[in-house]
């Protein structure tokens, strides 16, 4: 499973790509969302865990970027900001899911598994309507 974080704080970075390698993923890391919406249009991945606060483009406008390209890439968002605007915003923007920090470490490893289960069923429901 490969797997895109998008995070601009280093040390947040560093610990969940850490983690979730120990996990079993192939983790790129990438710290503005320019770059993010670059990758996620030239490359092919599985999951993306999402800052929301970053630099040169924010979550919002990578995940809204991602959508219209057509991706229907499970997406989870990670945000300091616990206002309930921005995880609204970030779910009308296409996230399907969303951890406020500090989080568990854990708990997002628990999270993801659960949006590849999703992700898996939805596209196995399509290839029994082919
Ligand atoms: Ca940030």
């Amino acid at each position: 499973m490969r797997l895109l974080l998008v995070e601009d704080d280093k040390a947040l970075g560093e610990g969940v790509r850490l983690g979730l390698r120990q996990e079993g993923y192939t983790v790129d890391w990438l710290e503005d969302g320019a770059s993010a919406v670059h990758a996620l249009l030239s490359e092919s991945f599985d999951l993306l865990v999402l800052d929301l606060g970053l630099p040169r483009l924010n979550g919002i406008q990578v995940l809204q970027q991602l959508r219209k390209s057509g991706s229907a890439l499970p997406v989870l968002i990670l945000t300091a900001r616990d206002a309930t605007e921005d995880r609204i915003a970030g779910l009308d923007a296409g996230a399907d899911d969303y951890l406020v920090k500090p989080f568990d470490l854990d708990e997002l490893k628990a999270r993801l598994r659960a949006l590849l289960r999703r992700s898996a069923g939805r596209a196995q429901s399509r290839i029994e309507h082919a």
